[in-house]
């Protein structure tokens, strides 16, 4: 028998989930899959270890599932697979932790109030990431489940790096930047040492580019600034977030427009960057396969982005060792990726275009002053890690 530990993702109409089993002191992921459209047309897959599916259901159109039917089909599911494993701990992604949590933490009810007053902080993840951990402590209360944080890698940002040019009050109560991606950054963090040593005990950029997309400064494998701030609205253009706006634009809007936060919430993350710019959609490899100038304009925009915020975080480090591509678009678009060491020339990036095109790891030249790597994330595996030390902790003490 040895432990295993499952990993979930909650969002507002799916949960991900990895199981990991204990293999020789290392965790190997056995299985993987998802419930998506939870509240329309909930269907459900899963994989071994191999790809091969090894669970799959649909409930059809209208029905609604919800968190906790889906909850209970995993339990289900995952009861009748685990086979020699125990299951040890259920480790969530919990997008905020606030002030009050800059490390993975075990949760009882009343960590569990806490992360609630956090909903107001990050509405559209929150309250979905919170759902299973409550179904969970009221159905299995001996399970161990721990909570781990996008935001606590950056924690380490230096005072400065996190204010806002508000009176003082407001960052006293919480109104600064926390930076989110950090489990990802983390995850990159660990193993970049292991590919260009230099690059993990110096100045790097981490681009994680996905559907949310965001930039890290890390110095010693330390997160220094960040693009995103007191939410994952700030910074880059994403899929379908608009990322930096002149606060003007939303006084604007209120006064001139009569909009209300949730109009101007739904426009600021939903219906905006590529998906608002191009009038198309908010996916890059469809965006790039199209040759409507629209679809270029969103492109345009995201790469010129890119530039100045990469500019902004090398001055931020006060310079650059190396510039690692991470998540659905920067491990995958070799073109995304040309573009920006093309931008990032001047910052001494030379890519070597045939080694980007094979996908890296490294896509610098030799010559190249700043090294340029592609290293593909894994935000579960840092997960199921923090949850297995948090429990071995407990059982320690
Ligand atoms: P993620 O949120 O990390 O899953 O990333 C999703 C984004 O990655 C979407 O915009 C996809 O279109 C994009 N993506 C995935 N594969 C490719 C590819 N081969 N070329 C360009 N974009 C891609």
């Amino acid at each position: 028998m040895s432990d295993a530990i499952l990993v979930l993702n909650a969002g507002s109409s799916s949960i991900k989930f990895l199981l990991y089993a204990e293999q020789d002191g290392a965790l190997e992921a056995v299985a993987r899959g998802q419930i998506e459209g939870l509240h329309t047309a909930p269907r459900f897959v899963a994989r071994d270890r191999a790809g091969n599916a090894v669970g799959e259901k649909s409930w059809g159109e209208g029905v609604n599932l919800g968190h906790e039917g889906a909850v209970a089909h995993l339990a289900e599911f995952l009861g009748g697979l685990r086979g020699d494993h125990t299951l040890a701990a259920v480790g969530h992604r919990v997008v905020h932790g606030g002030l009050e949590y800059s490390a993975p933490v075990r949760i009882d009810e009343d960590v569990l109030e806490v992360l609630a007053r956090f909903i107001p902080l990050a509405p559209l993840h929150q309250p979905h990431n919170l759902a299973p951990i409550r179904l969970l402590l009221g159905r299995r209360p001996e399970l161990p489940q721990v909570a781990c944080f996008d935001t606590a890698f950056h924690s380490t940002n230096p005072d400065i790096a996190r204010r806002f040019a508000l009176p003082r009050e407001f960052h006293d109560a919480g109104v600064r930047r926390y930076g989110f991606h950090g489990l990802s950054y983390e995850y990159v963090a660990s193993v970049l040492p292991g590919h260009d040593a230099r690059a993990g005990a110096g100045k790097t950029v981490v681009c994680h580019l996905g559907n949310g997309s965001s930039l890290c400064a890390l110095d010693g494998g330390k997160s220094v600034a960040s693009t995103m701030g007191f939410t994952a609205v700030e910074g880059l253009p994403m899929g379908t977030r608009c990322g930096a706006i002149d606060p003007g634009v939303l006084l604007y809007l209120m006064d001139e427009r009569g909009m209300n936060a949730r109009a101007i919430e739904k426009l600021l993350y939903s219906q905006s960057g590529l998906l608002g710019v191009s009038g198309i959609s908010s996916d890059m490899r469809r965006l790039l396969a199209s040759d409507d100038p629209r679809a270029k304009l969103a492109v345009d925009l995201f790469l010129y982005r890119i530039r100045r915020e990469l500019g902004s975080l090398a001055a931020a480090l006060g310079g650059l060792d190396a510039l690692v591509f991470t998540a659905g678009i920067g491990e995958n678009s070799a073109a995304i990726r040309a573009g920006i060491c093309r931008d990032a020339a001047w910052l001494g990036v030379q890519a070597d275009p045939a080694a980007n095109e094979k996908g890296g790891p490294r896509i610098s030249t030799p010559a190249s002053r700043v090294a340029a790597w592609v290293v593909p994330t894994n935000e579960e595996l840092m997960i199921a890690r923090h949850t297995r030390r948090v429990i071995a902790m407990e059982r320690r003490a």
